[in-house]
């Protein structure tokens, strides 16, 4: 008999960009992430038109959310997703939330909580978010944010502010 002694655990991942074919950006890191050692696509959202965060002198973004399952550590995932980022031309220069061909933050790790560094789960404000939670909305409707609550209820405080779905 076969059996397999890892722990899956489902995981949501926000996917970013505003640089360089943005929607074409995001499929192919969908694509990347689904092809990781470890991971399962469960769900995909669909794709939103947002106003950027921060500097306003940059272009819109295209974002996403991503469930998955998956037996990688929490540190091993945010490492993978990093290497994706890397591979589709992220450069980490310049300003906060400045413009980025690819970002991929770990938004929701199973029930954990943790502050730890380079890691923050689930991802801080994550809750201001409109181009995350109605996404995540759309793919999980029933989820429980650990430590921030019901979808529905974060969903109900946060406007839309400009986040558009995209046809
Ligand atoms: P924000 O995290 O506010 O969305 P950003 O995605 O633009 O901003 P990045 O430049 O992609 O920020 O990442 C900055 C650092 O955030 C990374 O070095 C990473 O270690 C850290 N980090 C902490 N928590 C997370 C998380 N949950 N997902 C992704 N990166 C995280
Ligand atoms: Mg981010
Ligand atoms: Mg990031």
């Amino acid at each position: 008999m076969k059996y397999t002694a890892s722990v899956s655990t489902v995981a949501y991942i926000g996917l970013g960009s505003n640089l360089e074919q943005p929607v074409a950006q995001i499929t192919s890191a969908r694509t990347a992430i689904a092809l990781l050692t470890g991971v399962k696509e469960l769900a995909f959202s669909s794709l939103y038109h947002s106003l950027p965060m921060g500097p306003q002198d940059q272009p819109d973004y295209v974002n996403a959310v991503m469930g998955v399952k998956t037996n990688l550590l929490p540190m091993a995932l945010l490492r993978s997703l990093q290497a994706i980022e890397n591979d589709q031309g992220r450069l980490r220069i310049g300003e906060r939330w400045g413009a980025r061909t690819l970002d991929l933050d770990v938004l929701i790790y199973g029930e954990q909580e943790f502050d730890v560094p380079d890691l923050t789960v689930p991802h801080k404000g994550l809750e201001e978010r409109s181009f995350v939670l109605y996404p995540l909305f759309e793919i999980a409707p029933q989820l429980r944010v650990p430590g921030k609550g019901f979808i529905t209820d974060l969903i109900a405080k946060c406007p839309l502010a400009g986040l558009r779905r995209m046809d």
